[in-house]
């Protein structure tokens, strides 16, 4: 993979670029993808995650024309906590599933709406799971998927309000988009959306698996950390917190059936 570009906005379809936020860790990979979508010739733009507070980042956004609409793909803040410094900026609207983020009247984000806008056709597709909030922006040849998909690895389940079986619900809607073009919120673009869908699920099967072959070694009772250790021993400790999440929504899902 060449490396992430930071500070420059990238072309990655003909309506989709993508500027990377220099906030990389283990969990946002290379940074947040905030996506900057427009049809060719269009003097204005629809800004998909503004990313984190990052006063940089946040002015080379509205340095790059008009941006009357923002949407959220999901409440984590490295997506979202620089809303109010992009709408101090631009004056767009931001629209959401979640509550918290709306700013100016364009209401919340409706699953199965199409928003049209910078001369795109945007329909929202609801892709619970990663967390209770997350949507899915679906373009003609592409979608973004947000955490829901990532362009590397797989992603956590946060068991605040995410559920396993919301999310491989969701897995199962965007496999059923056929092959497009997947811009993640992290990572870089896939080419196969149906494709990158099938390995999410395959994975999450796998260490479903895992998770109950691990009960069967440490007993029912087996709190989320021994799991843990158990299952993703592979997996740098950096990452066992998130884990955690994941195995307690692996542990949920499971001990509903
Ligand atoms: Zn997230």
């Amino acid at each position: 993979m060449n490396h992430p570009a930071y500070g420059e906005l990238r072309p990655v379809t003909e309506s989709a670029s993508v500027l990377l936020c220099h906030n990389p860790g283990p969990l946002t990979l290379d940074g947040t993808n905030t996506w900057v979508l427009r049809a060719p010739r269009c003097d204005e733009m629809v800004v998909v995650d503004p990313g984190p507070d990052d006063a940089e980042h946040i002015a080379r956004l509205a340095a790059l024309g008009r941006i009357p609409l923002v949407l959220i793909s999901h409440r984590h803040g490295d997506h979202t906590d620089g809303i109010d410094a992009l709408v101090d900026a631009t004056g767009a609207t931001v629209r959401s599933v979640g509550s918290g983020f709306l700013r100016g009247l364009g209401g919340y984000l409706r699953d199965g709406e199409v928003i049209e806008a910078a001369g795109l056709r945007i329909r929202v597709l609801a892709t619970p799971g990663h967390t209770g909030d997350s949507v899915s922006f679906v373009l003609d040849d592409a979608v973004l998927t947000a955490d829901t998909v990532l362009g590397r690895g797989t992603t956590v389940i946060d068991d605040e309000d995410g559920s396993l079986a919301d999310y491989l619900d969701s897995l199962r809607r965007l496999r059923g988009l056929g092959s497009r073009i997947v811009l993640p919120g992290h990572g870089p673009e896939l080419p196969d959306l149906a494709a990158a869908a099938e390995m999410y699920l395959a994975h999450r099967q796998e260490r479903l698996e895992q998770v109950r072959r691990a009960l069967q070694v440490l007993g029912d009772d087996a709190t989320p950390r021994q799991v843990v250790e158990h299952v993703y021993a592979d997996v740098d400790e950096k990452l066992w917190q998130a884990a955690e999440s994941s195995v307690r929504a692996q542990l949920a899902y499971l001990r509903r059936d």
